[in-house]
C-alpha cells in the first residue's frame, strides 16, 4: 500500500446546497485526509484546461458553464491508495449508475451535475494539485 495524494473538487452544484461538511465528512470517513482546501471560483480558462480532455465531447460547453456557475471547494487528499479510495468514495460518473452510500448517489443531481471531481490516475493528480495549490499550502 502506498501513501498518495489525489486532488478533489466540491462542484457548484454541492456548493450551492451547502454540502461542503457533509461531503468532506464521508472523504475522512473513509480515511482520506484533507491536507488543503480552498473555496475559489473557477474561471472559464481554469475550467476549459481543467477539463482539456474532453473538449471534443459533445457536453464540453455546458460542462464548463456548470463548473464556472459558483465556488468550487478544491482538495488535496492523502491516504493509503488516496486515487482509488476517492475514486470509490465517489461512486460512478452517472448517479443512476453509483453504488449505495458514494457521495455521487447520495447527493449528485445528473451526470453533469455530479457534486465531486477525484483524480483518475497518479500522473494527473500531480498535475491537477499543482496547477491549483502552490507546495507551501500543502501541509501533511
Ligand atoms: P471527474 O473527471 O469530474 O472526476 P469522472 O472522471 O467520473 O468525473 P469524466 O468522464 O472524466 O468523469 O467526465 C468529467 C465530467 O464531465 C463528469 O464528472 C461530469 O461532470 C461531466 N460529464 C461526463 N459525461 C457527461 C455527459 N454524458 N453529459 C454531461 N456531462 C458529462
Ligand atoms: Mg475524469
Amino acid at each position: 500500500m502506498a501513501l498518495e495524494r489525489t486532488f478533489s473538487i466540491i462542484k457548484p452544484d454541492a456548493t450551492r446546497r451547502n454540502l461542503t461538511g457533509k461531503v468532506n465528512a464521508m472523504l475522512e470517513e473513509a480515511g482520506l485526509r484533507i491536507i488543503a482546501q480552498k473555496r475559489i471560483r473557477m474561471t472559464r480558462e481554469n475550467a476549459e484546461t481543467f477539463y482539456a480532455v474532453h473538449k471534443e465531447r459533445p457536453f464540453f460547453g455546458e460542462l464548463v458553464d456548470f463548473m464556472i456557475s459558483g465556488p468550487v471547494v478544491v482538495q488535496v487528499l492523502e491516504g493509503e491508495n488516496a486515487i482509488a479510495k476517492n475514486r470509490d468514495v465517489m461512486g460512478a460518473t452517472n448517479p443512476k449508475d453509483a453504488a449505495e452510500g458514494t457521495i455521487r448517489k447520495t447527493f449528485a443531481e445528473s451526470i453533469e451535475a455530479n457534486s465531486v471531481h477525484g483524480s483518475d490516475s497518479q500522473a494527473n493528480a500531480a498535475i491537477e494539485i499543482a496547477y491549483f495549490f502552490a507546495g507551501s499550502e500543502l501541509v501533511g
